[in-house]
């Protein structure tokens, strides 16, 4: 196979002129293409007004002797390449007498029992939450009404934080194992966009989600596995420092010897009584902030210049900046042509996202534009401080808002504020309740104080990000777990048989991370047991 890099087209080039392009750099004739796949999409647009998609394309050719070829050429975006395919480990020996428990059906839970269950161990998924077409109606219902359920919602339910998501699929752990590849790869298999296995950003959308989560659930079932929904776990049954069972919150206790503890970042409860169980934890550090809304078109211009081709797709942005007092601030899960969501999954508090469908049509881009916090912000009171500290804030937010989502204009928080560039007129896209108030209030002084100085230097770089007309919304508080569940090189916990896994755990940051991160889980539990023989525990 024959590898390009770096291969340049305009935006909105056919299949043939790129297969054209193919044909004049590797100095082959018409037919000696056998196939060719695209390895990676990007665009190009830091000599605007000229904008490129730049590719890295693997080519496998017809009746061509591709060493001598590539030889001949003598050009360094030009070379041979071998494909590398992700290799689930084989199975161990071990016998399993009970069948592996896994807490939680986000990507982290789900990936892993996908890959368990294909590879005949049959584990059982538990989820507190709804299947998730019910809980796509309970999560349009609290945005219609505000009235929450707890236990439904766009935290908690089938396909965990991540199905009423924005649905990016980039991360920045290194895939030297193809993991990631083979999550997209998983991802596509069950209903989503074949782009993803190559765009530099893969998106999928929420709309798309939906669907992919049902597909790999049924997969599952149909592998022999369970998955049990509105079950809880609320604590485990412990013997000589080794998992024995998990209780359930129907009072019931299901035996077992392995449990893959995926609850995400969002399971406070859990977090409480795995706390009084001394499961080994600690608090960790992660950032808040709040969500800003500019005008998607006022970021295309800045992205791609004022003439860009309608072709390209919604830009996004990436920003970064140290404050004076060193705290990092930076845009986190930035949401081209999206909606801010009410996220809340505790009674009186509130919290915002952000998400968009697969078409990213939205009139406004959103992002979270967050200041890094530190255990010594919340006070080192136990692993749970972290917890507390958002607490707090999601309670001020409620309060403020009167339970809707509470918004502000950027002018109205800070006098710092540019003009010129957003109109009085602009409107937020929210998915939920929202009305003006004093969102300025929520935070404290000096994470304000830092927010406004990162807003003021985002404004240099793109011109109106601190428009006195940009809105922002709050409070965006669940960016990262707010603890670590500690595990060793075995990647269980202090308690044998207990695998954190996960955001929840501290192990993950995004879709994708966690998915590979259950699939890692995955690798451990299979290469020492055997799968689960029905007929032998019977
Ligand atoms: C609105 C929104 C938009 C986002 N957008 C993106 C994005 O575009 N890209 C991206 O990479 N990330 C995004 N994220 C973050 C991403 O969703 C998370 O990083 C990811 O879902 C973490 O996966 P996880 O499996 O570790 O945990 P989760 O997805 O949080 O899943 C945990 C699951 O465990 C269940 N659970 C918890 N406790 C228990 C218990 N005791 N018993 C049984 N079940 C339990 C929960 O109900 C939940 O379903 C977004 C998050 C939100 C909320």
């Amino acid at each position: 196979m024959i590898r390009i890099q770096q291969l340049k087209m305009h935006p909105g080039h056919s299949e043939k002129e790129l297969e054209d392009r193919i044909e004049k750099m590797l100095h082959l004739r018409s037919g000696q293409i056998e196939s060719y796949l695209i390895r990676k999409q990007s665009i190009d647009a830091r000599k605007k007004p000229e904008i490129q998609y730049v590719y890295v394309i693997d080519v496998i050719t017809r009746n061509v002797n591709e060493t001598k070829c590539v030889e001949r050429l003598r050009n360094s975006q030009i070379s041979i390449c071998q494909e590398k395919k992700y290799c689930f480990p084989t199975s161990g020996s071990t016998p399993l007498k009970e069948r592996p428990v896994i807490i939680g059906t986000g990507p982290a839970g789900l990936f892993c029992g996908y890959l368990l269950a294909q590879k005949g161990y049959r584990p059982i998924l538990l989820e507190r939450g709804r299947d998730v077409d019910a809980r796509t109606a309970d999560v349009k219902q609290f945005w219609k009404t505000g009235t929450l359920d707890p236990e439904s919602n766009v935290s908690f339910g089938e396909g965990g934080a991540g199905t009423f998501s924005d649905g990016k699929l980039n991360t920045l752990i290194k895939d030297k194992d193809g993991r990631g590849q083979y999550v997209l790869e998983i991802f596509v298999e069950n209903g989503a966009q074949p782009e993803i296995k190559y765009e530099a950003k893969p998106h999928v959308g929420t709309d798309v989600l939906v669907d992919v989560v049902k597909n790999m659930r049924l997969k599952i079932e149909a592998w022999g596995s369970e998955v049990r929904f509105g079950c809880r776990a609320d604590g485990f049954f412990i013997e000589n420092a080794h998992i024995r069972g998990v209780k359930l919150s129907d009072g019931s206790i299901l035996h077992t010897r392995l449990v893959v503890l995926a609850c995400g970042h969002s399971a406070r409860d859990t977090f409480s009584w795995l706390n009084q169980l001394d499961i080994q934890m600690e608090a960790k550090a992660f950032a808040v902030g709040l969500r800003v809304e500019h005008p998607q078109t006022l970021i295309n211009i800045s992205q791609y210049g004022s003439d860009y081709p309608e072709v390209l797709p919604p830009a996004p942005y990436k920003l970064t900046a140290q404050t004076k007092n060193g705290r990092g601030v930076y845009s986190f899960c930035m949401c081209p042509g999206g909606y801010v969501v009410n996220a809340s999954s505790e009674e009186n508090r509130l919290a915002v996202n952000g998400m968009s469908y697969s078409r990213r049509d939205a009139q406004n881009a959103n992002s979270a534009i967050i200041v890094s916090v530190t255990p010594e912000d919340f006070g080192a009171n136990g692993p749970l401080a972290g917890v507390e500290f958002q607490r707090k804030l999601e309670e001020k937010a409620y309060t403020i808002g009167n339970g809707n989502i509470p918004v502000q204009k950027y002018g109205d928080f800070s006098e710092k504020a540019s003009k010129g560039k957003i109109p009085a007129d602009f409107t937020p896209c929210i998915q939920g309740r929202w009305s003006f108030a004093d969102v300025a209030s929520i935070l404290p002084k000096e994470l304000k104080e830092s927010f406004i100085e990162g807003m003021e230097k985002f404004g240099h770089i793109i011109p109106g990000f601190d428009d006195e007309n940009a809105l922002l919304s709050g409070i965006e508080s669940r960016t990262s777990s707010p603890v670590r569940i500690c595990r060793d090189e075995t990647f269980q916990s202090n308690i044998r048989g207990l695998y954190p896994c996960g955001e929840g755990a501290g192990y993950a940051g995004g879709i994708t991370s966690a998915a590979m991160d259950g699939i890692r889980i995955a690798e451990v539990i299979a290469s020492e047991y055997a799968p689960y023989s029905l007929e032998e525990n019977i």
